[in-house]
């Protein structure tokens, strides 16, 4: 076998289809987030700005968050010195489950090192101790969840993205005391679509189903505080598991799942992805703490987040730009071409000093390459203007479609 050849192969593919990931080196200025360096690959620098941060709301600078991560190493070290269960539980842990069983209004909360690890030991998990599930699963679930569920090896049924009748068909089949689990997010952060979580409860409902509802791109951001688009719906209280990232608008890094006490232990009992690794670094919890806490109470913030994202969207369709018809805080414009995409994310960066990366399969399907933005409350309207300024040069000389066909 000649190996080399092998992974050669796999990444001229990858190439072959213009798909290939370059990764930009950026360093952020804390303090003057989204700026950051950008170091070339002869080491240059050039100062850009970036626009496709999940530093939803540039939590990852505030102060009450640094603050409260320099404090915890100081305190208590570096990392955390073992798993959960050998002398990984520190006071940080403890205080922050607590934390977020309150933002989402739940008996108990399970913390996780992410989010990725997070969807995948829970859903895994929930298969085994549930012998005989059967899980229905939205057709653009983020690649975690789809890991867990086949993990667990139970029964699985995709139904159509956000189409509760393709669901309810599916849910009709099944016997009516058989366990089921109907796992889905609120923001589909490719599209900026919003799941309709009083529909899906209705049905878990009518089904005895349980509900397992990534809320990744919406904690700290939907809701009056910060609780998701649950909170936001009032469906909080229906919604059986919440799962969550600390890496996202909270600025810092974790993931968690939130629940009834029994759920949650039953995770924390069997989930190897959450007792076989080291357990999240004081730091971290100590400054997600922080952000979770002053997040909640700034409410300011999450309103002048989708008034950014709205006067963004407004713009880029004043001047034909394809805004995808997102109603959330994420911003997709369509390019439908790899190639295309890439070349005009190279030319954003190299030309314009705005930093957004391409969007290509198999994040989105072929055919929906995209450019994503994630206005923050710290982009300015002149931030924009350049923006808007560059991406309607760019449109124009590399004869990209306009709007017509994919109007918000
Ligand atoms: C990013 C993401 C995750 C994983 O969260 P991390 O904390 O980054 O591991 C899970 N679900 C969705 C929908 C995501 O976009």
């Amino acid at each position: 076998m000649d190996y080399k050849a092998a992974f050669e192969t796999a990444v001229e593919q990858v190439k072959g289809e213009g798909r290939y990931r370059v990764f930009a080196d950026l360093k952020r200025y804390r303090g003057d987030f989204p700026r950051a360096a950008w170091t070339r690959d002869d080491g240059s620098q050039s100062d850009v700005v970036v626009w496709c941060s999940n530093d939803y709301v540039g939590q990852g600078q505030n102060p009450i968050v640094t603050d409260a991560m320099h404090k915890a190493i100081d305190e208590a070290g570096s990392g955390s010195g073992g798993t959960r269960n050998i002398s990984g539980t520190t006071h940080y842990h403890v205080e922050l489950e607590s934390e977020l069983a309150k933002l989402h209004g739940k008996e108990a909360a399970l913390l996780l090192t992410s989010g990725f690890v997070a969807n995948e030991a829970a859903l895994a998990t929930l298969a085994k101790v549930l012998p005989g599930l059967i899980v229905y699963s939205d057709a653009l679930n983020h690649a975690s969840m789809i890991a867990g569920i086949r993990n667990g090896g139970a029964e699985r049924h995709v139904f159509r993205h956000n189409d509760l009748q393709h669901l309810e068909s599916m849910l009709i089949d099944a016997p009516i005391d058989a366990p089921k689990l109907i796992a889905f997010e609120s923001v589909y952060s490719m599209d900026g679509d919003i799941a309709d979580l009083a529909g899906t409860v209705a049905l878990a409902k009518k089904y005895n189903a349980l509900t397992y509802l990534d809320e990744v791109h919406a904690v700290g951001l939907y809701g009056l505080r910060g609780g998701g688009v649950a909170e936001r719906d009032g469906v909080l209280d229906q919604i059986d598991i919440i799962e969550g990232t600390l890496g996202k608008a909270f600025g810092v890094m974790g993931g968690y799942i939130a629940g009834d006490t029994m759920l949650v232990d039953t995770i924390r009992s069997y989930a190897a992805g959450f007792i076989f690794t080291t357990s999240l670094p004081p730091a971290l919890t100590a400054g997600a703490l922080a952000s979770v806490r002053w997040l909640t109470e700034h409410n300011e913030v999450r309103i002048r987040h989708q008034e950014r994202a709205e006067t963004l969207k407004r713009r880029f369709i004043e001047v034909g730009l394809p805004v995808m018809p997102s109603v959330s805080h994420i911003v997709p414009v369509l390019v439908g071409d790899p190639v295309h995409c890439k070349l005009i994310s190279d030319m954003l960066l190299h030309d314009h000093n705005i930093y957004v990366q391409p969007i290509n399969y198999p994040t989105v399907p072929r055919g929906t390459e995209r450019l994503r933005f994630t206005p923050t409350p710290f982009h300015t309207d002149a931030m924009m203007d350049d923006l808007v300024g560059a991406l309607d040069a760019l449109w124009s000389r590399c004869n990209v479609k306009r709007l017509g066909g994919y109007a918000a």
